[in-house]
């Protein structure tokens, strides 16, 4: 038979779905195993929103909507952004799709063509370098320096723009060292985005995790709202992931070629998910902001917890729900070290370098589970740790 297209070899993966399918090949065989690789809220989504999905089923939302959404919907999540990161938004700006992930495919699709380069931060999300590399674009990494609370050298960055850069990715809180960019990290950004004429993509899925401080969005700042999309969704904020419902905020160019993708993948994001998710954003918005205080607490239980092992460092992140420990001091790769751990303490991680080269070193843990779990966790790790010293 004829050979798969060339460009399927460039196309990366998400570990994390990856290492879910061998703990749970684990659990099969009858193994504990605590869950720590899946960035997903281990809270039920709210009633309220649940409530609203089964009414918009009974009122008959069973059918296709536009490929861009409904527009109510699309109108609600304008006012939202709107109202949170303070700009003008309108609902034809406004683009809804199933989960925000597939903002990634559909802008980096409409922007890069071969040879543009795309700065990326790496860490990362690795899809962020799988559909640059996709498209055949030049994967430029921007690393995220430890030293900085996970943020980047402003200089460093400066560096790497050029006037071939195309795109600049940016996403704070990050997934997955939980490092937070500061204003004037994001006026660096808006500055050489400005010069060299760049589009921005800023992923602002963990706006709402966020333990310190008010989100700032590289949208508020001037000139910078109509070259950049804005990726949101309710997977993170919601506990919604397993709904499939996310968005992305743009000029309306840009909303016409990502509403004409859709048409030709999806069609159109599941009419009834869209309006839960507008009830999701009118709604009591308690029970998200309890999330958010219990996921400070087990952050502050891991981060101590790990700081108490010997080989191990770890910062405190200022949003996600994710710790980026340091296990340089193990003296193993951090695939090994995260093999043991699954396997010897049934504990799923993740290594750093899932998220790209500079995640060497590291290893990542969701906190996204419950308390005892991370207790659990904590006293499993020691005992592991120890056997390699
Ligand atoms: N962006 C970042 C940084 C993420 O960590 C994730 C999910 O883990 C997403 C986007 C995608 O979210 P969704 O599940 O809504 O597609």
């Amino acid at each position: 038979m004829k050979p798969i297209a060339d460009r399927m070899s460039r196309l990366g993966m998400e570990t994390a779905f990856e290492v879910l399918a061998r703990a749970k090949a684990l659990e099969a065989q009858g193994k504990e195993v605590i869950h720590m690789e899946i960035g997903e809220p281990d809270f039920d989504t709210p009633n309220y929103i649940k409530q609203a999905a089964k009414d918009a089923l009974d009122q008959g939302f069973t059918h296709y909507t536009a490929s861009s959404g409904i527009m109510e919907v699309r109108q609600t999540i304008a006012d939202y952004i709107a109202e949170t990161r303070a700009i003008p938004v309108k609902a034809e700006n406004v683009v809804v799709v199933p989960g925000g992930k597939p903002i990634m495919f559909y802008v980096i699709t409409s922007l890069v063509n071969p040879g543009d380069e795309v700065i990326y931060p790496n860490p990362g999300f690795p899809i962020y370098e799988s559909m640059i590399n996709f498209m055949g674009g030049v994967a430029v990494p921007l690393p995220l320096r430890e030293e900085l609370e996970f943020s980047f050298d402003i200089k460093e960055f400066k560096s790497l723009v050029t006037p071939k850069t195309k795109l600049i990715i940016i996403n704070s809180p990050g997934n997955p060292c939980g490092g937070v960019m500061t204003k004037t990290d994001v006026e660096a950004v808006a500055e050489m985005a400005l010069k060299y004429d760049c589009w921005v993509l800023s992923d602002e899925i963990y706006s709402r995790i966020l333990y310190e401080g008010e989100h700032f969005s590289i949208t508020q700042l001037p000139g910078m709202q109509e070259r950049t999309i804005i990726l949101d969704g309710f997977s993170k904020t919601y506990a919604m992931t397993g709904w499939r419902l996310g968005y992305g905020v743009m000029n309306t160019e840009l909303a016409g070629w990502t509403t004409k993708l859709m048409n030709n993948s999806n069609s159109c994001t599941s009419a009834f998910t869209q309006i839960a998710g507008a009830a999701a954003l009118k709604g009591d918005q308690t029970e998200s902001a309890n999330m958010v205080a219990e996921f400070r607490c087990r952050r502050d239980v891991l981060v101590d917890g790990l700081n108490q092992i010997p080989g191990i460092s770890c910062r405190r992140p200022h949003g996600a729900f994710y710790v980026f420990p340091n296990v340089k001091g193990l003296g193993k790769s951090t695939k090994e070290i995260a093999d043991l751990l699954l396997y010897e303490a049934g504990i799923a991680t993740l290594s750093g370098t899932a998220f790209g080269k500079y995640g060497e070193g590291y290893l990542r843990f969701s906190y996204a589970t419950s308390m005892e779990n991370i207790r659990k966790a904590l006293v499993r790790i020691r005992e592991v740790v120890a056997k390699l010293r």
